[in-house]
């Protein structure tokens, strides 16, 4: 996962004879930080941008860009920076490859994923949720794969134990009823309220803790009546949600954890 800012220069500047490739440190006043960030030098590129990737900040520049520029580039985007390093921290470092040792979250709490190879498949969460077995067959050519549709397996069904009756009970203090529940694995996207009275819930939700899940629930359940986000949507789902803005939150900063690779 990767975030990125950019900025095309409008003319070039000087060419600065100090501009060195590599690492640079730069003191981030409001953040009181100091950060290291990776600048690369490029002839071809006309637009300076800030990726952070793993917790690192890798600059890239024209090669004829000036230190200042780029440093005060930097202290202007500072809190985004922070900000995404934050959110990039809570994502487990391992979590390139599903292998044993993998961090998951379900329902709010990290679980360790253990795979092991057997005759057959087998999946199994312990009785206090914070490990889960999978046995993946030996003959299995691509077992990355293959364990990640096994975790889409388990989460779609994890959703259909909470989600269903948690509609259900929902529907009936919101006196609305959808006309279907669907569970469906999408990148940028917790739910969806179709005009047609389907529901879709993403089921990698089913890492966010039960209150957060709620959240989303009472969204698309407003979503029923109002199609919209107008002002008579949030009058409906605040009636019923009262912590929309933290389930936000939360959301927003374990957006990655929440993503299957
Ligand atoms: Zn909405």
């Amino acid at each position: 996962m990767l975030d990125l800012l950019k900025r095309t220069f409008t003319s070039p500047s000087s060419i600065s004879p100090e501009l060195v490739e590599g690492e640079h440190q730069l003191y981030l006043p409001t953040e009181n930080k100091t950060i290291t960030y990776q600048l690369k030098l490029s002839k071809r590129r006309t637009s300076l941008s800030i990726e952070i990737k793993q917790h690192q900040i890798q600059v890239k520049a024209p090669y004829w860009s000036d230190l200042n520029v780029i440093e005060s580039f930097l202290i202007k985007k500072q809190s985004w920076i922070i900000e995404k390093q934050q959110q990039q921290r809570i994502f487990p470092v391992n979590q390139n490859t599903y292998q044993t040792g993998s961090k998951l979250l379900l329902f709010g709490h990290w679980l360790t994923l253990t795979v092991n190879h057997g005759s057959k498949f087998q999946l199994s969460l312990t009785n206090d949720k914070r490990l889960l077995i999978m046995t993946i067959p030996r003959h299995i050519k691509k077992p990355q794969q293959y364990v990640r549709s096994k975790l889409v397996q388990f989460y779609i069904q994890q959703a259909q134990q909470y989600v269903s009756p948690k509609l259900q009970q929902l529907q009936q203090e919101m006196n609305l009823q959808a006309k279907a529940l669907e569970f469906k694995v999408y990148k940028r996207r917790w739910g969806c309220c179709y005009a047609s009275g389907l529901i879709r819930i993403n089921p990698m939700l089913m890492g966010a803790p039960h209150w957060v899940i709620d959240c989303v629930l009472i969204h698309e359940l407003s979503h029923l009546t109002h199609m919209d986000h107008s002002s008579a949507f949030w009058q409906l789902n605040k009636q019923y949600c009262e912590h929309c803005d933290l389930s936000k939150k939360w959301l927003f900063e374990h957006s990655l954890a929440l993503t299957l690779l």
